[in-house]
Formats: C-alpha cells, sequence, structure tokens
C-alpha cells in the first residue's frame, strides 16, 4: 500500500545501523520539521551524533524538505554536514530523485525517513525507496500539518492493526 510506511517507530534514533543493514540500507534521506527538529530549530537530544554515528559506518545522507525556508534547511544540514533539498513538493518525486542522484544509490537501498504519510511515506513509496516513519517531534506544527493529522493518524491506527494481525 503506498500510504503505509515500511517501519513505523518513535523517532529517527530508533533506526539503527543494524536495521539498516539488515535491510540492505545504504543511505538515508531525512524530512527536516518535526523529523530531525521541532518549531523552533531545536534538535532533540542523540540526533546529532545518531547521523554523525552512521556516517562513520558509510550510511549517506540527504536532507529533502517542503518548507521554503531556506535559512532553516541549510542551518539544519550544516550542523549534521549533509547536502540538502528544500522546497521540494513532497509526495512528487523530484525531491527524493535528486537526492538519489546526490548519493549516487539504487531507490532499494535507499530509506526515506519523515513524520508525514501524505509528504514523506508516499512520496518514498512512489519512488520505491524504504520508507519510515516517525512520530512528530513536536505538534506545535504549521497549520497545514494540522489539517492533515486527524487523516493521518486514522491510517496510522489502520496501519497498526494491519502489522499486529500479520504478526499473529
Ligand atoms: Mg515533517
Amino acid at each position: 500500500m503506498l500510504i503505509y510506511p515500511k517501519f513505523y517507530c518513535n523517532n529517527v534514533r530508533e533506526v539503527t545501523l543494524d536495521f539498516l543493514q539488515k535491510n540492505n540500507i545504504k543511505g538515508i534521506i531525512l524530512d527536516v520539521d518535526n523529523t530531525l527538529v521541532d518549531f523552533y530549530k531545536k534538535f532533540e537530544e542523540g540526533t546529532i551524533e545518531w547521523v554523525q554515528n552512521l556516517k562513520q559506518a558509510g550510511i549517506k545522507f540527504c536532507i529533502v524538505s517542503n518548507t521554503n525556508k531556506v535559512e532553516k534547511v541549510t542551518y539544519v544540514a550544516k550542523t549534521l554536514d549533509v547536502p540538502y533539498f528544500y522546497f521540494s513538493k513532497k509526495p512528487l518525486k523530484t525531491g527524493f530523485l535528486k537526492a538519489k542522484k546526490e548519493m549516487g544509490l539504487e531507490s532499494k537501498n535507499i530509506a526515506a525517513i519523515g513524520d508525514q504519510i501524505m509528504t514523506d511515506v508516499i512520496g518514498a513509496n512512489r519512488c520505491k525507496m524504504f520508507s519510515i516513519l516517525v512520530k512528530p517531534i513536536a505538534e506545535k506544527d504549521i497549520f497545514i500539518t494540522k489539517i492533515k493529522r486527524p487523516i493521518e493518524n486514522k491510517i496510522i491506527d489502520k496501519y497498526l492493526k494491519k502489522i499486529k494481525k500479520e504478526k499473529v
């Protein structure tokens, strides 16, 4: 299903090197808002180290953000020292494909992590990448995200029921 993530977890730090290796992932596309930083551009504790450690293990990174706030994306990208694309219009494929080219990897070896089904998950699935949905850092979100959340939550509920069924 295009709307379901391949993996759902609390935050980016739960995506471990072991998990990536088991799933043959060599590169990660990252969303910015509510995935890496909150409304005030603040990183959650351990997130910067998480990127550094995975980079040292050879995992490639690229930021693909829908925001038009250039200054915000550059701040995050420079802090993490990773390439970035902004104003990407996810779930359109463009940003994902630019990141894929930048990392020089095949789609099947790329995971895309984000907090929104409608943009991050659907976009990644359309590109046949490994979609990972994380819980949003803060609910102090931009207006448009607030509108989308009730629908997102319904989809997540359905998804969790589905994977619970599959595990039985
Ligand atoms: Mg986001």
